[in-house]
């Protein structure tokens, strides 16, 4: 009988927590493979886990989190419809940025996670994410724009945005989170 795509997506979760393709599982508390709905129309993907993701194993809890849901519930999704997950499915030490190496082994899982949900729309949530799928971009520039790609031989449908803790930040930044978030709900309307 064929796994349902929860069991696929626990079945990676397992590969993920069992991982030692990189140094980060030695200093992680625990691995935050990502979280949310097998069937979820919409994937957020942020860079790596932060020290409170790292401690619940899960991703996007904490003050980002909330700001998360706050921005969900101005386009009426609940969180409880969308998967949220990171490029590094664990913690760098010092929240320090991700190595081109440590990115580059923990990517087939990323990509696995992928094609089993088959997502209508991405959001990556910062610079990192963004220039993971975009590398010659800017973030400013690009940030609330529909982008399709061939990524990894899959065809995907971006909007980048703003990590939400630049958001708590600096008001700018959430005014064109917010802004963004507006985006994100017309093509979710109008696809
Ligand atoms: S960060 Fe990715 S590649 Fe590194 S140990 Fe964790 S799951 Fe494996």
């Amino acid at each position: 009988m064929a796994l349902t795509k929860e069991q696929q997506l626990q079945y990676i979760s397992h590969l993920i927590g069992e991982c030692h393709k990189c140094d980060l599982y030695k200093t992680a508390t625990n691995h935050v493979p990502g979280h949310g709905n097998a069937n979820a129309e919409i994937v957020f993907i942020g860079e790596a886990p932060g020290e409170q993701e790292d401690l619940q194993g899960l991703p996007f809890v904490g003050n980002s989190g909330k700001l998360l849901d706050k921005l969900l519930n101005t386009i009426k999704v609940p969180r409880t419809d969308v998967f949220i997950c990171n490029i590094l499915k664990h913690r760098p030490p010092e929240n320090r940025d991700p190595l081109p190496q440590e990115m580059k082994v923990c990517t087939p899982y990323l990509k696995a996670q992928l094609k089993i949900i088959k997502p209508k729309l991405i959001i990556t949530l910062g610079r990192f994410a963004m220039n993971y799928f975009f590398p010659e971009e800017s973030i400013s520039r690009i940030r609330g724009q529909v982008r399709k790609i061939i990524w990894q031989e899959l065809p995907l449908t971006i909007i980048p945005v703003y990590h939400p803790s630049a958001g708590l930040r600096n008001g700018a930044m959430l005014k064109s989170l917010q802004e963004d978030f507006l985006s994100i709900g017309q093509y979710l309307q109008k696809n």
